[in-house]
């Protein structure tokens, strides 16, 4: 007989797999998922009493670890004053000190947030803001988008349709997409030599289409779900130049990249270059709780409110949400006093030194490292259902799509657990 704790999570589990859609999954057959009980510094408890090294950060977010006790803490203080207010007409403490210090963090000219639920929508705002403020400057002809091929800006309807077209499944909607406009990515590497051949699809772009575009939106430095690529920040540089020569706004979706991730507290920042709007999300509030902006320069904001409705329009229920934002408050303390910075070069550098291994392994395409992201890229597709059970039987949770095997683990793991989770991730790697 099975113990009434293991019943009562099968049951649980069977439910789950007949009701609940996880992230791109099956209805019909859906592969099974691990149970999680609870959650504390690097490591997830599973049921069953085995628990994992978090390689994934819960997919960019929990960057402080889990139940970190200084975020736990802003998170009961906040819950005996208020978990939410409405932000029509009302405004709050956590909101004004989070604006505040996204404000001080982010590139210069930053200066006006807008806060949302999750990065799809701060990719969606950022979109309408482009299209307000040529709207308002009487450029009505400029309402579409360029970007760059295996790009990923979230799930939503037009952050979708500046996806990559082949990975973002653009042929299911096709005819009622936006179609958007779509230069090569970048080829050279953020340490190759650069090659100004990168630029002539965004050129051949503007040139031909500039006075139909009201925005360029890019990953900067690394293109995320779209394939983990690392790009040269001279791309940036030169698409910074260009959109100012073509009068095509830059958004930045630093969503994944930010707070320090690949090394710099924004990727823009390794360019030196300034967006015209900027989306975080993801780590914003050290992985607790769903929370985005988008920040906008004072001539995107100002031209917005210039001409009729004289208004930015969008407005979503929870917008800044007192609980996330005081949580998100204390997560960017951690990382401004904690010299998370340093922490991610340490990591940066033992990562690249022991993933290095994987080079050898004939079934490996390639294997890069920045910040505190490591990627080994595979010659095939990985078979989920197999690898996933792997990776756990070694303790390690790593989550691969397609041909990459990749960790972007919490800032806070010691030097021992990412050699654990490198070794881990190296003895599957063997067996494919
Ligand atoms: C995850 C991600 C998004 C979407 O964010 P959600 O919170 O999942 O809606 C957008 N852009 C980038 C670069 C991302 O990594």
């Amino acid at each position: 007989m099975k113990s009434e704790h293991a019943d009562t999570v099968e049951n649980r589990l069977r439910f789950d797999r007949e009701h609940i859609w996880h992230p791109y999954t099956s209805a019909v057959s859906p592969l099974p998922c691990f149970y999680v009980e609870s959650a504390e510094g690097v490591y997830l408890n599973l049921a069953g009493g085995r628990r994992v090294i978090d390689g994934m950060s819960s997919w960019w977010a929990a960057i402080h670890g889990y139940s970190h006790p200084r975020l736990n803490e802003a998170a009961a203080m906040q819950l005996t004053k208020m978990s939410h207010v409405m932000f029509g007409g009302l405004t709050h403490e956590p909101a004004i000190n989070l604006a505040e210090k996204l404000v001080e963090l982010s590139p210069d000219t930053l200066e006006h947030v807008f806060f949302c639920d999750s990065g799809s929508v701060a990719v969606e705002v950022a979109m309408k803001m482009a299209l307000q403020y040529f709207h308002a400057k009487g450029k009505t002809g400029k309402r579409k988008f360029a970007t760059v091929r295996s790009g990923y800006h979230g799930d939503t309807w037009h952050a979708m349709s500046v996806c990559d077209p082949v990975t973002g499944m653009h042929s299911i909607f096709e005819g009622v997409l936006p179609e958007q406009f779509f230069a090569d990515a970048p080829k050279t590497d953020v340490n190759g030599k650069w090659d100004e051949s990168d630029m002539s699809g965004v050129v051949k772009i503007f040139e031909k289409h500039h006075s139909e575009i009201a925005a360029f939106i890019v990953e900067p430095i690394v293109q995320g779900a779209g394939g983990m690529r690392f790009y040269h920040p001279k791309f940036l540089r030169r698409l910074r130049m260009l959109c100012n020569s073509y009068g095509i706004l830059l958004i930045a979706d630093e969503i994944a990249t930010g707070f320090g991730r690949t090394g710099t507290m924004f990727a823009c920042d390794r360019a030196y270059v300034i967006p015209d709007i900027m989306c975080v999300g993801k780590a914003l509030t050290g992985g607790y709780m769903t929370l985005a902006a988008t920040l906008a320069t004072r001539d995107v904001a100002f031209t917005v409110s210039s001409a009729a409705p004289y208004v930015f329009m969008h407005g979503p229920t929870f917008m800044g949400n007192p609980l996330a934002c005081a949580i998100a408050c204390a997560s960017l303390d951690l990382l401004t006093a904690g010299n998370c910075l340093d922490k991610v070069a340490k990591i940066e550098k033992q990562l690249s030194k022991e993933l290095e291994e994987a080079r050898n392994i004939d079934s490996v395409a390639d294997v890069r490292t920045l910040g505190a992201i490591g990627v080994i890229e595979m010659k095939e597709n990985v078979n989920l259902e197999k690898i996933q059970p792997a990776f756990v039987k070694n303790g390690i949770w790593i989550r691969p799509f397609g041909k990459l095997i990749y960790t972007m683990p919490p800032y806070i793991i010691t030097p021992d657990e990412l050699g654990a989770l490198t070794k881990g991730i190296l003895e599957v790697v063997k067996t494919v």
